[in-house]
Formats: C-alpha cells, sequence, structure tokens
C-alpha cells in the first residue's frame, strides 16, 4: 500500500510473520527432505525407493488405460574391477558417468532409477519390447563407445542389460523377475550386450 504503516500495525505484522516463520520453514524443510528421500545422492537420479512406488503406479495406469510399459535393467560390467584398480573415489565417479550416459540416450518420458549399486533401471511408458530393445541397445552402445575421465584416470566401461515387457495382467515384481533373468542371460552371454526376456519376444 502507499500508505506508512503505523506503530500499532507495525506491531500486529510482526507478531504474525514470527507465527508465520516457522511453519513455514518446517513446511520447507519437511518437503525438502521428502524429495532428498526419493534421490540416490551419489548420481541425483530417483533411487530404490522412488523406483518401488513408481513402479507400481505406472503399472496400474498402463493396465488401466491399456497401454504398453517396458522395463530394462542395467549392470555395469566387472565394475568391482574398477573400485579395486582405482579405488571407490574413482568408481563412483565412473558410476555417476554411466548414470549421466543412461539419462542422456532416453527420452524426456523414460524413467531411470539407480536401484542398487552399480545397476539401474529404465521405466518406459507406452513402449514395448521393440522399442525397449532400441533404447537398450542405443546405452549399451554409446556406453561401450565412449570413454570419460576421473580425476585423471580414463575409464572405460561396459553395461550388460537385460529387458522385458508388460504382460496382459502382469504385476511388478514379475516384470522386474523377467528383466533380471535377461539381465543374468546377457552375463552369461559374455557381457556387453542387451537380451530380451524370452517370454515377452514370443
Ligand atoms: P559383473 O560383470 O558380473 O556384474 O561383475 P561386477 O564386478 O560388476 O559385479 P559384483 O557384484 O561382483 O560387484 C559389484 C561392485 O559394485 C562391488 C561393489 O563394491 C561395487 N559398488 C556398489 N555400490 C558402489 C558404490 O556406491 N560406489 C562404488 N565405488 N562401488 C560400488
Ligand atoms: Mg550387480
Ligand atoms: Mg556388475
Amino acid at each position: 500500500r502507499d500508505r506508512r504503516f503505523n506503530e500499532q500495525e507495525l506491531e500486529v505484522l510482526e507478531k504474525l510473520l514470527c507465527s508465520l516463520l516457522y511453519p513455514l520453514r518446517n513446511a520447507l524443510l519437511y518437503q525438502h527432505a521428502l524429495q532428498m528421500a526419493q534421490k540416490d545422492p551419489l548420481t541425483g537420479i530417483c533411487n530404490r525407493a522412488a523406483f518401488d512406488q513408481t513402479l507400481s503406479a505406472e503399472i496400474s495406469h498402463a493396465l488401466r488405460h491399456d497401454l504398453q510399459c517396458s522395463m530394462l535393467i542395467l549392470d555395469i560390467d566387472h565394475f568391482k574391477a574398477i573400485n579395486d584398480r582405482f579405488g571407490h573415489i574413482i568408481g563412483d565417479c565412473a558410476l555417476k558417468a554411466v548414470a549421466d550416459m543412461a539419462g542422456r540416450c532416453k527420452r524426456d518420458g523414460d524413467l531411470l532409477f539407480r536401484y542398487g549399486g552399480e545397476e539401474f533401471v529404465v521405466l518406459m511408458r507406452d513402449t514395448g519390447l521393440a522399442g525397449a530393445a532400441l533404447l537398450a541397445e542405443r546405452i549399451r552402445s554409446h556406453i561401450a563407445g565412449h570413454s570419460f575421465e576421473c580425476s585423471g584416470a580414463t575409464l572405460h566401461v561396459s553395461v550388460s542389460v537385460g529387458v522385458s515387457a508388460m504382460a496382459d495382467e502382469d504385476t511388478p515384481e514379475a516384470l522386474f523377475k523377467r528383466a533380471d533373468d535377461a539381465l543374468y542371460q546377457a552375463k552369461r552371454g559374455g557381457r556387453n550386450r542387451v537380451c530380451l526376456s524370452p517370454q515377452d519376444s514370443a
């Protein structure tokens, strides 16, 4: 307003501000804590807790609206050897680099999570097995084709990827299990490769 506040009004305003300050600050802190609980502090991407919540919601949504939905699980090959040779700090840097590369390869609507250690998951909305296989191969070949710098060391890693696509009356656990089985098949097949869930290709 264009008139000065008088002393009495200022006193009231100050009291009101004091009572607003702490609840507002607490609400902001709470909101920040909620966001942080869903984030992996190392890579900055969504974490396992966020994945568990999102997966059920995405599958329910896809089943209800008769949409496709698929998943890939990516695991860095021989990652333990990176830690053993260069140390865990450089290993952490490699994890960040892989998360960045996978993030750059995916489309905006795809959701990337760090599932655990050196394992990442991408959920693809409205995408069937063939589309998911394309993204998986794009990520695999991009990572295999690029080296990166970590504290002066030049690193090069490869990833193995398992892919599954949602079937009728699927469950989050079953979709995940099929991608995980395909991942193990990729590992057994020699690593640095993409395998599709055989049930889903049929
Ligand atoms: P494979 O090709 O069979 O996947 O071999 P691998 O060495 O990648 O797999 P393994 O499960 O034997 O080792 C995973 C390694 O990932 C071991 C663990 O120390 C490392 N790791 C897990 N989380 C982190 C992390 O946050 N930072 C670092 N630096 N290393 C991690
Ligand atoms: Mg692993
Ligand atoms: Mg591994």
